[in-house]
């Protein structure tokens, strides 16, 4: 095969070095020249986006743009349509990307049209400002990079420069993103790490950066506190109390128990990150632990089934502090006012053994029924009888199982009475051990009361309960509802190899709280409420 032959390019004519000198002159001054020709048509160009954007008071697209839009989208989806490989999600992707910007530019035009007509008045005390000037902003949103011009001055009464059209586009000064992708960071932070959160924000066509993305939710996060931290001063006053107790989220029709669930498990900090050993040389302990105290509220007739019979709690509270004892008592309190602490037939407190708990429910609930967690208790016979028999073996079993009727009899009692006649047959070791669990029977005796609800399940069960029976069978024996609760907080907040500082997880946890209470509407005004469940 004869290959075509490239003729060989001409070979630079050498030149001269007057040549040369004179060219290496002329180089600087025509750079500095194209540099303020640049600068000029950038003063330019600026003037005109500043003359277009304050003579904007309609949003809109116009008749062209829509014309060439729809042009673009019949010819894109015209070449899917006749793809033999492409699909919906092929429609999908190409209709999200077409609308893109078209909608960024509408919004842009949109906020621009709000701006101008925003009086130039402070938005603090509506006086008049003074020295205004017109100044552009660059929003990150939905829909990709807009940029705003807005008019600002000073405010002689409040002494600070105002940007009146900031606040009314709800923009906070230092805020890059847009109210929706505020809102945006908020949620996918307190799902998942940042790192996947940035990623999937990418996935679904929105351009978040690692960095916004930490900086607005943690700046949301106390958004959230300081929002929570109003809600609580309601229980201040004995009148704002009586107004929260009136506000009660959707009011019951009939007679209800509320059940309130409480636990505490530990998150990883890192705090005084780096500087654990000279702590300890000062004879300081250091923490890395600490206690995350969980509740949730609910009203057993929001306790409903799914299709496949998955139990399911249609309306719940949910309570998640770092903050403290203290802090999560309030919190919790308050929680149980809003969803009809003091509208309930009955209240009933169910946890494990842990003393904190039964102080506080004995503190804030005292008319409540108090109903120690019936696995719980029965968790500590069975090891027992592991001591006394061996785990597993069929001696162990045979023990167990009378003393396990006999609390599912209401007679804890004679539990005590068994495992305390027991006591003086034991080598010292197993006696030390037996007397912790006769301790614990003997403190929670008068909370282990299970009987009624037990023969009013066998009784729905054989078919034939009576209403009061009916009701009966739905109370939980345990607080699985608070076990399932920390696990699902526990998913985000307690990932192998993560360290948490005080001031990011209480501010996530805080937003993560909002979310799952339905409240989230009233962090993002733009969002809406949820419908009513029932
Ligand atoms: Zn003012």
């Amino acid at each position: 095969m004869i290959l075509p032959v490239t003729p060989p390019a001409p070979a630079p004519t050498p030149a001269s070095r007057q040549v040369r000198r004179a060219r290496a002159r002329q180089r600087p001054a025509a750079q500095k020249q194209s540099q303020t020709q640049e600068i000029m048509s950038q003063g330019a160009a600026r003037a005109t986006a500043r003359a277009t954007a304050a003579a904007l008071h309609q949003a809109g697209l116009t008749e062209a743009e829509v014309l060439a839009w729809r042009q673009d989208l019949q010819a894109r989806l015209k070449v899917i349509q006749e793809h033999p490989e492409q699909h919906l999600g092929h429609i999908e992707e190409q209709l999200a990307a077409l609308a893109k910007e078209p909608l960024r530019l509408a919004a842009e035009r949109a906020a621009q049209a709000k701006a101008n007509a925003t009086p130039c008045q402070c938005h603090q005390c509506q006086g008049a400002l003074i020295d205004c000037k017109y100044l552009q902003r660059h929003i990150t949103s939905r829909f990709g990079r807009l940029t705003v011009w807005r008019h600002y001055g000073w405010c002689a009464r409040c002494e600070a420069w105002d940007f009146p059209a900031d606040h009314v586009l709800g923009m906070p000064s230092q805020a890059p993103a847009s109210p929706y992708l505020q809102e945006i960071c908020a949620l996918l932070a307190t799902k998942m790490p940042p790192e996947q959160a940035t990623e999937v924000a990418q996935r679904l066509g929105l351009d978040l950066p690692r960095c916004t993305l930490d900086r607005e939710a943690h700046r949301q996060g106390l958004k959230a506190q300081a929002m929570r931290t109003d809600w609580l001063a309601q229980l201040d006053t004995w009148e704002s109390l009586q107004q929260l107790a009136r506000q009660t989220e959707n009011p019951a029709s009939q007679p209800f128990t509320l059940i309130i669930e409480m636990d505490a498990w530990n998150i990883r900090e890192r705090d005084d990150w780096g500087q654990t050993e000279t702590l300890r040389e000062q004879g300081q302990k250091v923490e890395r632990w600490h206690w995350v105290y969980t509740g949730t509220v609910f009203r057993l007739d929001h306790r409903t089934q799914t299709q496949g019979k998955r139990a399911l709690i249609s309306q719940r509270g949910y309570v998640a502090t770092r903050a403290g004892l203290e802090a999560f008592t309030a919190q919790l309190y308050r929680e149980a006012l809003q969803r009809g602490l003091l509208q309930a037939e009955l209240v009933l407190v169910i946890a494990d053994g842990a003393q904190w708990i039964w102080n506080f429910a004995q503190d804030r609930f005292p008319n409540a029924r108090h109903q120690l967690d019936l696995w719980h208790g029965s968790e500590h016979l069975w090891e027992v009888a592991h001591d006394l028999y061996g785990k597993g073996t069929p001696e162990a079993n045979a023990w167990v199982k009378p003393l396990l009727a006999q609390i599912h009899a209401d007679q804890t009692p004679e539990v005590i009475r068994t495992l305390t006649e027991l006591h003086p047959r034991l080598s010292s070791c197993l006696q030390e051990k037996l007397q912790k669990q006769i301790d614990y029977f003997a403190n929670n005796a008068h909370r282990m009361k299970y009987q009624a609800v037990m023969e009013a399940r066998k009784a729905c069960r054989q078919g034939k309960p009576t209403l009061e029976q009916r009701r009966l069978a739905d109370q939980p024996l345990g607080s699985g509802a608070i076990e399932s609760t920390c696990r699902q907080y526990q998913c985000r907040f307690k990932r192998t190899g993560q360290f948490w500082t005080t001031a990011g997880d209480e501010a996530l946890m805080c937003l993560e709280t909002l979310w799952r209470n339905g409240r989230w509407h009233e962090l993002y005004s733009h969002v809406q409420p949820p419908a009513a469940l029932n």
